[in-house]
């Protein structure tokens, strides 16, 4: 299916771009009038695909991330958040919930638990020393 319209951005894997990637990507799902629970859902699942770029995939450096977001008829969002970074050896161990790598005091296990709770679906494709894309769909109820 073609989308109706669609958007790619790319930015520094820092902290300080979480806010931007949220809010960039809060005005471009403004034209598809979002309710605003809706719109906090989208921008939390988000917010934890960018915060594991940021942590796990670049971690001793900074990369790039990639934002892409599209419109499609029926009010259905598809949003991917993908690096080049260390990648994941076992994507369906790493979607169990409580399961990190990452410092155990920082780190709750729990984002792609969130990202899956938020959206309608959530797909992870991932190569060691390549990188790793997740794709997140949801579909936003028809206004009256
Ligand atoms: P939390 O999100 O609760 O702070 P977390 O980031 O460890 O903790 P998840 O977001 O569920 O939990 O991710 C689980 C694990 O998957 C991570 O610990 C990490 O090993 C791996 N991972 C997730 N995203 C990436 C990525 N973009 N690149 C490399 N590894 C990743
Ligand atoms: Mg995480």
């Amino acid at each position: 299916m073609k989308a109706n319209n669609r958007m790619k951005l790319s930015f520094y894997s820092r902290s300080v771009n979480e806010g931007f990637a949220r809010g960039a990507l809060a005005a471009f799902l403004a034209q598809a009038d979002p309710t605003v629970p809706e719109l906090a859902d989208i921008k939390t699942a988000v917010s934890e695909a960018v915060t594991n770029c940021i942590v796990h995939a670049y971690p001793d450096q900074v990369g790039l991330v990639y934002l892409t977001a599209a419109l499609y008829d029926g009010g259905v969002v598809k949003i991917t958040v993908a690096d080049r970074g260390v990648g994941i050896g076992n994507v369906q161990k790493a979607m169990e919930p409580m399961f990190t790598t990452g410092n155990p005091e920082e780190r709750a296990g729990l984002g792609f638990a969130v990202m899956q709770s938020f959206m309608d679906k959530i797909k992870v494709t991932s190569t060691p020393g390549k990188g790793t894309r997740v794709t997140m769909t949801k579909t936003l109820a028809v206004k009256k």
